[in-house]
């Protein structure tokens, strides 16, 4: 019996990139995106997405996030 081989799999600057460019043929998703992820005064998210789990705070996640770090990054393969 051989030992099972990992699947390759692409790294995840790649699904990032890949993503933002999906993302960008996209402006409406993109600019609500960018619209709710704003920073907060404590220099969180303020997207309820990006809130604390169960309680939707704000004070949790560092801004930029996720959502918004790939939302400008398809604003900028857009232009
Ligand atoms: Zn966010």
């Amino acid at each position: 019996m051989t030992e099972p081989t990992e699947p390759s799999r692409p790294d995840s600057g790649a699904i990032f990139r890949a993503f933002a460019a999906l993302l960008s043929g996209d402006p409406p998703t993109w600019r609500r995106l960018i619209q709710e992820h704003v920073p907060t005064e404590s220099g969180h998210c303020a997207a309820p997405l990006c809130g604390r789990p169960g309680y939707g705070t704000p004070d949790y996640v560092p801004h930029p996030c996720g959502a918004r770090a790939v939302a400008d990054a398809a604003r900028e393969l857009h232009r």
